[in-house]
């Protein structure tokens, strides 16, 4: 971060100082929100949840080396050469402060959001773009406000483009940080079902991914993916209205930016010829799956935008790497792999992770399936559709593990998966998979986050 004086700030959130602190002049070289993890000269901002309030850290954190804080309360009491500002609510206070602070850089920012994808798709387009400028992106997954803010946070005079990642499990969410980054582009990546409990309708999903365009620039451009169903019904509310423009991107022939000849090697690699208005360019993606080609066409989009060239394109794909436990290969002896995508799972993306497994190369096929959250009173059949999809997709072999996977072991057996196995609890789970894994095997292993799916991954690997 480029130090914020003690002045700027109090203009930018409309703060008061507290206490008889007087130095307006003082730098502040970081923003945190984590007393435990504090720097010297640092601005502490708390935050309050529904568990905890920040507001109990704040003397911990000044006395850990913060020089000031904001606060919602007067204090009893001011530790002495420190600053306290009051402000309304600090929540508020730090987005404000990070809208202020990403105005300082004219600098384009590109926001992704939609149901799957979201994270792929911006490490995608990082890459990509990061071949010919300096690239700030999301770290990992840190896609709510705060996270936005902290990205954010991170911009220096170096920096050349943003590339963030917006989730939300409720309406309003995105509309927040759309207000903060001011997105030039906009990516919807596609409308599933995840978080539908809270939504309540795919249509209801649509209207929050679409507060991206809230506080968008004007005629901002916007990237949809032409697939998918919901997304296209934008086609004739959004054009001209919300987005400037609209580059549509997916399989489908007669979009913007289409892939043709897509050809997978079955371990670790996807080979397809990428079709733009304005090059047609043959890339290796280093991943596997055919849901692949919509963050590579993303990309693309968002690099004809910029006037990244098409080589740069071919390498930027070439060096994207996928985030931890996304679908990550991982090689062991006697021709088994291990495809960890325990990250996290919904229908969509389960679908998509078994399509892998069945293409793949291995001569038996494992699937490591658990319970995937959120998805209210439509879980037992969305699970049971992908009972289903096992028996078509060939796959030899299901442990299914967990309450809601109940549901994905009886569709698979009267789907007919030749080996069917049910687990309660991943304990449970481990004769079972020593038991499953044997040479010349290909294993998917894949579960909604508050499974940790990961620890099964780690008792894999250790099998010999
Ligand atoms: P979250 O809401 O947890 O942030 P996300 O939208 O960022 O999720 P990713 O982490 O990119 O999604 O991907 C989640 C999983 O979905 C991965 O296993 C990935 O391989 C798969 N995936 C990515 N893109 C698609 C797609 N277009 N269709 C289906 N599956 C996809
Ligand atoms: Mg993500």
């Amino acid at each position: 971060m480029e130090p914020m004086t003690i002045r700027e700030i109090l203009t930018a959130v409309n703060g008061r100082i507290l206490n008889d602190f007087t130095d307006l002049d003082l730098e502040l070289g970081r923003v945190e929100t984590d007393s435990r993890t504090i720097h010297e000269g640092s601005l502490f901002i708390p935050l309050s949840g529904e568990r905890f309030d920040g507001h109990a850290y704040i003397a911990s954190a000044l006395e850990g080396g913060a020089a000031a804080c904001f606060t919602q309360r007067e204090r009893e009491s001011y530790l002495p050469g420190k600053c306290y500002i009051k402000v309304e609510h600090t929540q508020r206070a730090l987005r404000e402060l990070a809208k202020y602070y990403k105005k300082k850089f004219e600098i384009p920012v590109v926001a992704v959001t939609g149901s799957v994808g979201k994270t792929t798709t911006k490490d995608m387009v990082a890459a990509v773009l990061g071949e010919r400028y300096k690239v700030l992106k999301t770290e990992g997954n840190l896609n709510t406000d705060i996270g936005t803010c902290i990205t954010l946070f991170r911009l220096t005079r170096e920096h050349e483009i943003a590339v963030l990642e917006m989730g939300m499990n409720h309406p309003g969410e995105i509309e927040v940080m759309s207000a903060i980054a001011e997105p030039d582009v906009c990516l919807i990546t596609n409308i599933g079902d995840s978080h539908i409990e809270h939504l309540g309708s795919r249509e209801n999903i649509l209207k929050a991914k679409c507060e991206i365009f809230s506080h968008a620039k004007p005629y901002c451009t916007a990237v949809l993916n032409g697939d998918d169903e919901l997304l296209r019904t934008l086609a004739d509310t959004l054009d001209g209205s919300r987005a400037g423009h609209i580059l549509w991107v997916g399989g489908r022939p007669g979009l913007d930016y289409t892939a043709d000849h897509l050809v997978s090697d079955g371990k670790s690699n996807l080979h397809c010829e990428v079709i733009t208005p304005h090059m047609t360019c043959e890339v290796d993606i280093p991943a596997l799956g055919s849901h692949m080609i919509y963050p590579t066409l993303m990309a693309a989009a968002a690099a004809e935008r910029f006037g990244v060239s098409a080589e740069e394109f071919r390498r930027g794909v070439l060096h994207f790497a996928p985030t931890k436990m996304r679908m990550n290969i991982l090689q062991r002896e006697e021709d088994i792999t291990i495809l960890n995508d325990t990250y996290n799972a919904n229908p969509q993306s389960m679908r998509a992770a078994v399509e892998v497994l069945s293409k793949s190369h291995g001569e038996r096929k494992v699937a490591v399936l658990g319970d995937m959250f959120e998805l209210g009173a439509l879980a037992p059949a969305l699970h049971a559709g992908i009972g289903s999809y096992l028996g078509k997709a060939g796959v030899d072999t299901l442990v299914a593990v967990g309450e809601l996977a109940k549901n994905i072991y009886d569709a698979a057996r009267d789907a007919m998966v030749p080996e069917v196995h049910y687990c309660a609890t991943k304990e449970e789970a481990l004769p079972v998979l020593a038991q499953v894994v044997k040479p010349h095997t290909t294993i998917l292993v894949k579960a909604s986050r508050g499974m940790a799916f990961e620890e099964l991954v780690e008792y894999l690997k250790g099998l010999t």
